[in-house]
């Protein structure tokens, strides 16, 4: 993990995390940052409008959904999800 988290624009607060989308190709790393709340759920149905970060406080989302190229930049490896849902 080495991107920058923002600050939650709602409470302030700097215990946010990245919102992941979709299926994950490695649960155990998945559960893992989840638990850790590296990230957080945010279901396997994509829409055109779903947010990018979420707040650990006050649960606030906010901002565009990271793409698997961005995601990538972010944290210099493969968008871990599976192709199977597609
Ligand atoms: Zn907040």
């Amino acid at each position: 993990m080495k991107e920058n988290r923002p600050d939650c624009p709602s409470c302030k607060s700097k215990n946010t995390c990245i919102i992941f989308w979709g299926y994950p190709g490695d649960m155990e790393w998945y559960l893992d940052a989840v638990a850790k709340k590296e990230i957080a759920s945010g279901g396997c149905t994509m829409s055109s409008n779903d947010p990018k970060w979420q707040c650990n406080d006050c649960r606030h989302r906010w901002g565009k959904r990271v793409d698997e190229e961005e995601w990538e930049l972010l944290y210099d490896e493969d968008y871990p999800y599976t192709e199977s849902g597609y």
